[in-house]
C-alpha cells in the first residue's frame, strides 16, 4: 500500500485494519480507532459549520486527554492547522502564541481557563473573532462533539502545514515551527523502520502530547504501526510504573530524566520488566549509568537514542537496532531520509570526527516558522535547518552531540532559552544586569542559576525575584539558584562569558 499522504490517512488506514482495537486509552476514557474517527469527524464537522476553513489555526491548550487526538484529527480532517500549547505556559507566554497564531477558535481545559481566557483578551483575539471552547464548563467541548452537522473533508495537499509548535527563540520570543503532513508522515515512518515498530506496541504517554516526542514519536507513530497509545495527565513515578505493569507497556519514550525517577522506586526495582520490547530515549543527553541501568532493567528491549527537535519533526538521527557496543554514547545514524552536514564556524563542511554545528535537511525538516521572516532567513541555509547542536559524524556515519552553541538550558527536555529568563530578570527594579546558564543537576540534567548583579539585592532572600520571575514565566524556567555577583564577567567586545559563569557555578554545586 502506498504510504499515508495526510495524517488523517494515518487514522483511516487504521480503522480499516484495526477498527474494533483500542486506538487511545487515557486515564478516564478509551477510545477505538473506529469511534476516535467517528468523534474526531464529529468535532470537525462542527469546526466548519462554526466557520474554521483550511489553513485556519486552532489553539489547544489541553493536556494528556482524549481530546487532545481528536482535536488532532479533527483539525487535520479540515485542513486546520492545529497550534497545541504548552499548558505550564505563563498567561503573558500564551497571550503572545494566541496574538501570533492568530487561531480562529481556541479549546481550553478547564484547569487552565483563567489563564488561557486573561490571555486570550490581552491578545485580542477574541476581540478579533476567536472562540473559546471550555472542555467542562458552559461554552463546552461537548457541544463540539454532539453530531449536527454534515463533513466535508478539506483536499489537503502534503505541504500543508499541520500544526505550529511554539519552541523557545533566540530573540526571547518563541517561534513557531510549522510541522506540514509530509514531515509528520515522514517522521512515523522513520520510527517505524528504524525501531521495527509494528501493531503489538502499546506505549505509555507520560511526556506531554504538546510537545513533538508525544505527539509524534508516540501518538501518531504508535496510531500509524496500528498500537495502542496510553496516556497519562501528569507524570507521577509510582502510578506511571503500576501503569507499565498493569496494562503490560512494551514500548517506552521518554526523556531520561523520567528514567532516572522510576530507577529509584523500590516497585521498579522489584519487578521484572522483560515484557517491555522497546525503549527509546531523546529530548536531552542520556549518563552513561542511566543507560547501563536501562539495559539492566529491559534485558529484552531494543535500546535507542532519538535526537531531534521541533523542527526535525521529531527524530533526526536514531540508533538502529544493532548498534556497536563502542557507539552506546552516540545518538545514533541520520534517518534514512535526512542529509546531515557538520559545519565549522566558517561555514565549511567537517571531516568525520571534526567537531561543528549539526546542519539537518530532508522531507522530515520544516520549511519555516510561522509568520517570521528573520527567523526563517537566519535558522535555514539551503534548506538545512541550522540545529545549534556541536558535535560530530563519525566514518560510519554515527553522531555524537558534544556541546551547543544556543544559549539554551536543557531541563528534563523542556528548553529554556536564557535570554528569555534574563529579559524578564532585568526587567525587575532591583536587577541591574543578569546572565542565566544551566548548571548539571543529576535527575534534570540541568538546571536554571542566575547571576544578578544589584547592589540593593538580598543574598539571602531571592523570593521575590522568584516572584517576579513566576509572573511572566513558565515555573520551569523560573532560575532555581541565584548568585549576585559584583560585576558580569565579559570578554573585551562586551559578551556575556557565560563558560566562565559556568565553571563558577559548577564549582559551587559539584
Ligand atoms: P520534545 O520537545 O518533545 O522533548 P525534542 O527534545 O526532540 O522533543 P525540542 O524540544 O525542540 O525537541 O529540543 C531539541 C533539542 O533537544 C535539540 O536541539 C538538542 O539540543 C536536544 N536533544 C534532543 N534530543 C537529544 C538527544 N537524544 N541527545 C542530546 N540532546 C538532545
Amino acid at each position: 500500500k502506498n504510504r499515508p499522504k495526510a495524517i488523517t490517512e494515518i487514522l483511516s488506514d487504521g480503522v480499516q485494519q484495526f477498527g474494533e482495537k483500542v486506538a487511545v486509552a487515557t486515564e478516564e476514557h478509551e477510545l477505538t480507532y473506529k469511534e476516535l474517527d467517528d468523534l474526531s469527524s464529529i468535532a470537525a464537522a462542527n469546526l466548519q459549520q462554526a466557520g474554521i476553513e483550511k489553513g485556519d489555526r486552532v489553539a489547544a491548550v489541553i493536556g494528556n486527554r482524549h481530546e487532545f487526538p481528536i482535536m488532532v484529527f479533527a483539525c487535520s480532517k479540515i485542513g486546520a492547522i492545529m497550534v497545541p500549547i504548552n499548558v505550564k505556559l505563563a498567561m503573558e507566554e500564551i497571550e503572545y502564541i494566541l496574538g501570533h497564531s492568530k487561531p480562529k477558535v481556541i479549546i481550553v481545559e478547564q484547569e487552565f481557563t483563567k489563564k488561557v481566557r486573561q490571555a486570550a483578551e490581552a491578545s485580542g483575539s477574541l476581540e478579533a473573532g476567536s472562540r473559546l471552547f471550555e472542555i467542562e464548563g458552559e461554552n463546552t467541548f461537548s457541544s463540539l462533539l454532539e453530531q449536527n452537522a454534515e463533513l466535508t473533508e478539506a483536499a489537503i495537499s502534503e505541504e500543508d502545514g499541520a500544526f505550529i509548535l511554539y519552541t523557545s527563540g533566540t530573540t526571547g520570543r518563541p517561534k513557531g515551527a510549522v510541522l506540514s503532513h509530509i514531515n509528520v508522515i515522514h517522521s512515523v515512518m522513520n520510527y517505524k523502520y528504524v525501531f521495527q515498530t509494528d501493531d503489538t506496541m502499546k506505549t505509555l504517554i507520560a511526556v506531554p502530547m504538546f510537545h513533538v516526542t508525544g505527539l509524534v514519536g508516540q501518538l501518531l507513530h504508535v496510531l500509524y504501526v496500528g498500537g495502542t497509545v496510553y496516556s497519562m495527565k501528569r507524570y507521577q513515578n509510582e502510578a506511571y510504573i503500576e501503569r507499565i505493569l498493569k496494562d503490560q507497556i512494551n514500548f517506552l519514550f521518554n526523556v531520561p530524566t523520567i528514567f532516572i525517577m522510576m530507577s529509584t522506586s523500590e516497585k521498579f526495582q522489584n519487578h521484572s520488566f522483560d515484557f517491555v520490547k522497546k525503549v527509546a530515549f531523546g529530548g536531552s543527553p542520556i549518563y552513561q549509568q542511566t543507560f547501563n541501568m536501562l539495559k539492566q532493567a529491559f534485558p529484552n528491549a531494543q535500546l535507542h537514542n532519538a535526537y531531534g527537535s521541533t523542527e526535525t519533526t521529531s527524530p533526526a538521527t536514531l540508533m538502529p537496532v544493532s548498534y556497536p557496543e563502542a557507539k552506546v554514547t552516540s545518538v545514533g545514524r541520520p534517518v534514512a531520509v535526512a542529509d546531515i552536514k557538520i559545519m565549522d564556524s566558517e561555514g565549511n563542511e567537517c571531516e568525520p570526527g571534526e567537531s561543528g554545528e549539526l546542519y539537518i535537511k530532508g522531507p522530515m525538516v520544516v520549511k519555516e516558522y510561522w509568520d517570521n521572516p528573520e527567523a526563517n532567513l537566519s535558522s535555514f541555509t539551503d534548506g538545512y535547518w541550522h540545529s545549534g547542536d556541536l558535535g560530530i559524524m563519525d566514518d560510519e556515519g554515527y553522531i555524537y552531540i558534544r556541546d551547543r552553541k544556543k544559549d539554551m538550558i536543557n531541563r528534563a527536555g523542556e528548553k529554556i532559552f536564557s535570554i528569555e529568563v534574563e529579559d524578564v530578570l532585568k526587567s525587575h527594579p532591583d536587577v541591574v544586569e543578569a546572565a542565566v546558564i544551566g548548571i548539571p543537576d543529576p535527575v534534570f540534567g540541568e538546571k536554571v542559576k542566575a547571576f544578578v548583579v544589584g547592589p540593593s539585592l538580598d543574598p539571602d532572600d531571592f523570593s521575590m525575584l522568584k516572584e517576579h520571575c513566576r509572573k511572566s514565566l513558565a515555573k520551569f524556567k523560573v532560575p532555581e539558584e541565584f548568585e549576585i555577583i559584583e560585576s558580569l564577567p565579559r570578554n573585551a567586545s562586551g559578551k556575556i562569558l557565560k563558560n566562565t559563569l559556568k565553571q563558577v557555578g559548577g564549582e559551587k554545586n559539584a
